[in-house]
């Protein structure tokens, strides 16, 4: 048996960075970018207007007030998306809205709530009441205060966010490189598994570690290919496992036990090359590493928390290191554990677990039943406890350090 920090590194000494592909900017949202990107445009591209009011001179409104508002003749006005044609002289205003540019000559808006028109349109040839002063540069976003033309903005590595997105289509790119999301094979093993519009017959269950794994692909970013139920015999198992090389990445669930039908390993062995098959864990002792032609290939537990356990510790981060993700590990936090917990000592314990803020920190308790077999306190958990090895106890009151599963990733 292997800890499960040997069988990370064995993992990732083996598992590259994808290719980049260019996609549309909306399909890059949360990937890693694969290129710098700079812009062809100041932002804001001019000076303009950060309310709706009236474009001013500062020294017109020296003095002004609600009691004493000072006039002045409205000469233009100017929408978004319209330029201004005259520009404003001393006692003067210019009608403007958000985001329209400002006139020449202008030094600050004054907010529409501080004015009052004086004609009943408010219409240019008119004038306005202005009812406080203004400072210089007041209401006005200015040419470039947040991109100049040539900056590199977003750069090489980076997760696109919402905003990233945003500034792609401001700085004007449709399309960007990212890297690939892989494609990976899911390969559920068992002659007792039926498909889900069945009702399983006696000694079938339903094949649920398909979909489980399917899901946790998708929320890792890759693309699931379930493919049929390898049969526990060894030519049906090898016509799938030969498969691997059609996808970037395989995982199989089941077969990997001690049992007299497990031949997910035998055939590893055979068409490929088996890394490690035993981590020191529970749940989910019998965790399979290999390459089949050069695809890493996942042996996963049967059990569906077993399978979903090892896909966190071992797939997922391997998931994202293919694409281009720095942070490979959702956050952990130290919590306090809310009860007593027994364990073997020379396995790490991974138990399914609801963190909750308290006035100190996070507590910890146990989401429900810990059999590897059940899945419902696995839906429960926000977070996988970790009780190293070691430890044959840790009494309620330890601190322990959870895994959150709530979170994708963030500052640790
Ligand atoms: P195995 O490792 O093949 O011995 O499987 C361990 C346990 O997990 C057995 O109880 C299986 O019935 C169960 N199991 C295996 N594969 C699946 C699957 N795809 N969906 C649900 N349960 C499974
Ligand atoms: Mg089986």
């Amino acid at each position: 048996m292997i800890s499960v920090e040997q069988a990370r590194e064995a993992v990732f000494a083996r598992i590259e960075r994808l290719e980049a592909v260019e996609v549309d900017i909306l399909e890059s949202l949360g990937r890693v970018l694969a290129e710098d990107i700079s812009s062809d445009i100041d932002i804001s591209p001019f000076d303009n207007s950060a309310m709706d009011g009236f474009a001013v001179h500062v020294a017109d409104l020296e003095g002004a007030s609600e009691e004493s508002p000072v006039v002045l003749k409205v000469i233009e006005h100017v929408a978004a998306g319209m330029f201004p044609q005259l520009p404003l002289e001393p006692g003067q205003a210019t009608r403007i809205m958000t985001g329209a540019p400002v006139p020449q000559g202008a030094e600050a808006v004054v907010m529409i709530e501080r004015t009052e028109s004086l004609e009943a349109d408010g219409g240019a040839g008119g004038t306005v009441a202005i009812k406080t002063t203004a400072k210089p540069g007041e209401n006005i976003r200015k040419r470039g205060e947040d991109v100049r033309t040539g900056d590199v903005v977003l750069s090489a590595g980076e997760v696109v966010t919402g905003a990233a997105v945003g500034l792609m289509a401001a700085m004007g790119h449709e399309r960007v490189s990212v890297y690939r999301r892989p494609r990976v094979a899911i390969v559920a093993t068992g002659d007792e598994l039926v498909a889900i519009g069945e009702y399983p017959g006696p000694g079938k269950i339903r094949n649920s570690n398909s979909y489980s794994l399917a899901a946790q692909v998708i929320a890792a970013g890759a693309e699931p290919h379930i493919l049929p139920v390898a049969r526990d015999n060894e030519p049906d198992t090898r016509a799938i496992l030969t498969r691997a090389s059609e996808f970037d990445l395989m995982i199989t669930t089941g077969g990997v036990s001690m049992g007299d039908f497990d031949v997910v390993r035998d055939v590893l062995t055979d068409i490929g090359k088996l890394d490690f098959w035993k981590v020191a864990m529970r749940p989910g002792a019998p965790q399979t590493y290999g390459t089949i032609d050069g695809t890493p290939f996942f042996g996963l537990p049967g059990n569906p928390t077993s399978t979903m356990v090892g896909f966190e510790l071992f797939v997922r981060p391997a998931i994202r290191k293919m694409m281009g993700f720095e942070a490979l590990d959702r956050p952990r936090v130290q919590a306090v554990l809310a009860h007593d917990v027994k364990k073997k000592s020379d396995r790490r314990y991974f138990l399914r677990g609801r963190l909750v803020k308290t006035d100190d920190g996070y507590s910890a308790s146990l989401a429900g039943g810990q059999s590897s077999a059940m899945l419902t306190s696995m839906h429960r958990a926000n977070c996988l406890v970790s009780v190293p090895e070691g430890m044959s106890f840790a009494p309620k009151g330890s601190i322990v350090t959870c895994i959150r599963l709530d979170i994708e990733e963030g500052v640790q």
